[in-house]
């Protein structure tokens, strides 16, 4: 059985007392109601975690997403998971699984740019099949802090995956959606947008991001 509980906290969930599980019990607060996360927690019956996003340059970034052969409890709560901590982060439109503080990711991302946040889309194993022409868009990175710089992209893609019950697809993306796959799949490769640049921009940015790490370090 799930209760809903409301009080004057943000949405969190909470052990309570009297031998419920934490698996029964979401608490949410009744001006703040956040419908996706509490639709999402019904529809799973448990509660999610969010995973701690990495910041660049943690050398975890460069490990590369594990080869999914099965569809298994624990992906499919690493799947809800991500998808939890991109819909807690804001701004976001996409995570890979090595971006994410997690042991041994496996070759997941999860996107969702949607203004309503209601069109989930999770690449397991995913791959560009084919591609074509050439693209720059401007790309931002949730681990990479304030960076902001275009990359060239193939402008259509056609990606081969396994949804998130193991079920293969394949799909043709251009824009936005083609640039973001990419971008999510150098993730899983171990890279980042910064591996794109010239040395001199990444320089700069590599500068920029080491002096306000050592700014934030003295600061706390
Ligand atoms: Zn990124």
């Amino acid at each position: 059985m799930v209760q809903v509980l409301y009080n004057h906290n943000s949405l969190r969930r909470e052990k309570l007392l009297g031998g419920e599980t934490e698996a029964n019990i979401i608490t949410v607060h009744h001006l703040d109601i956040n419908l996706l996360q509490l639709r999402r927690f019904l529809k799973t019956g448990g509660p999610m975690a969010t995973f701690k996003i990495l910041q660049y340059p943690d050398p975890k970034l460069r490990r590369k997403g594990h080869h999914v052969t099965e569809i298994d409890a624990r992906i499919s709560k690493i799947i809800d998971d991500m998808f939890e901590t991109h819909y807690s982060t804001k701004n976001c439109a996409a995570l890979a699984a090595t971006q994410l503080d997690m042991p041994d990711p496996p070759h997941i991302t999860v996107i969702d740019f949607s203004d309503q946040k209601n069109s989930p889309l999770c690449l397991v194993n995913g791959e560009i099949i084919a591609s074509a022409g050439e693209y720059e868009l401007e790309e931002g990175c949730m681990s990479i802090a304030g960076a902001y710089e275009k990359v060239k992209r193939a402008e259509k893609i056609t990606v081969s995956a396994m949804d998130k019950h193991g079920k293969p697809f394949t799909f043709e993306a251009d824009g936005f959606m083609a640039k973001c796959v990419q971008h999510e799949l150098d993730h899983l490769d171990g890279k980042v947008f910064l591996d794109h640049l010239s040395a001199l921009k990444r320089g700069r940015i590599d500068k920029r991001i080491t002096k306000m790490l050592r700014q934030s370090a003295r600061s706390t």
